[in-house]
C-alpha cells in the first residue's frame, strides 16, 4: 500500500478523534447548565417554603399578642370596675368587658387557625428538603464526572496533538495542502474508505473499472463524486 495513503490515513484517524473530542468538550457547559437548572429549581422551592413558613409563624405570634393585649385589657376593666359610680356606668362597664371577652375568644379560635396552618406549612418539609438534597447530589455526581471526563479528553487530545505533529511532519507539504483543503471543504472527512465500489465519504457508487484500478494500484485516487481521498476498506 501506497506510503503516504497510510500515513494520510493514520492522519484522518487522528483528526476525527479530535474532532469528536472536541464536540464532546463543547457539550460539557449544555450539560452542567441542565443539571445546575434542577438545582436552582430545588433551592427556589426550598425558599419559597421557608418564606411560607415564616409568614405563618408570624401571624400565629401576631394573634398571640393581640391576645395578650385583649387579656390584659379584660383584667384593667375588671380592676376598674369598683371605680365605677353609676349603675349606668357599671352596666356599661360590663358590657365592655363582656365585648372584650368575645374578641379574646376569638382571638383564641384565630391562634388556633393559624397553629394549624403552620402544621400544615410543616408538612412540605420532607419533600421539599429531601428534593434538594437529591439535585445538589446529583449536582455534586455530575459536576464531578464531567470535569473528570473533561480532563480525559483534554489530555487525550494533547497526546493526539503531538502524534499529530509528527504524523504531518513526515507527509509531503502538497499532500497534506491537499488534505487540510479536504478537510475544511468536507466537514472534517479528507480520507473515505471505498467498500464495494461506495464511497463511504458520500455514499455514491463509483464506475467498475475505477475500483478495480483503485484496487491494483499503489497510486491515490480521489472520489469521483465528493473528491476525497479513498482508501479500500482492506488497507484500513
Ligand atoms: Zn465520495
Amino acid at each position: 500500500m501506497n506510503e503516504d495513503l497510510k500515513k494520510l490515513i493514520r492522519l484522518q484517524s487522528i483528526d476525527s478523534e479530535i474532532i469528536r473530542n472536541k464536540a464532546e468538550l463543547a457539550e460539557i457547559p449544555a450539560r452542567l447548565k441542565r443539571t445546575e437548572v434542577v438545582l436552582e429549581g430545588a433551592r427556589s422551592k426550598e425558599t419559597a417554603f421557608r418564606e411560607r413558613l415564616e409568614r405563618a409563624k408570624k401571624e400565629r405570634r401576631s394573634r398571640e399578642q393581640d391576645l395578650d393585649e385583649a387579656l390584659a385589657r379584660i383584667k384593667t376593666l375588671k380592676d376598674r370596675v369598683s371605680e365605677v359610680k353609676t349603675n349606668v356606668e357599671y352596666k356599661a362597664r360590663l358590657k365592655e368587658i363582656e365585648t372584650a371577652e368575645t374578641n379574646a375568644r376569638n382571638l383564641e379560635d384565630l391562634i388556633l387557625e393559624t397553629m394549624e396552618r403552620v402544621e400544615q406549612v410543616e408538612k412540605g418539609r420532607t419533600e421539599v428538603e429531601a428534593a434538594l438534597e437529591e439535585a445538589n447530589q446529583a449536582w455534586e455526581q455530575t459536576k464531578a464526572r464531567v470535569e473528570e471526563s473533561a480532563r480525559q479528553l483534554e489530555s487525550r487530545n494533547s497526546v493526539l496533538m503531538e502524534e499529530r505533529n509528527s504524523q504531518v511532519a513526515s507527509i509531503q507539504p502538497d499532500l497534506y495542502e491537499t488534505y487540510k483543503n479536504l478537510m475544511r471543504e468536507k466537514n472534517g472527512l479528507a480520507v473515505a474508505c471505498i467498500r464495494d465500489s461506495v464511497c463511504q465519504g458520500c455514499n455514491m457508487s463509483t464506475p467498475p473499472q475505477f475500483f478495480n484500478e483503485l484496487r491494483a494500484s499503489e497510486k491515490i485516487y480521489h472520489c469521483p463524486s465528493c473528491n476525497r481521498i479513498l482508501f479500500h476498506e482492506t488497507e484500513s
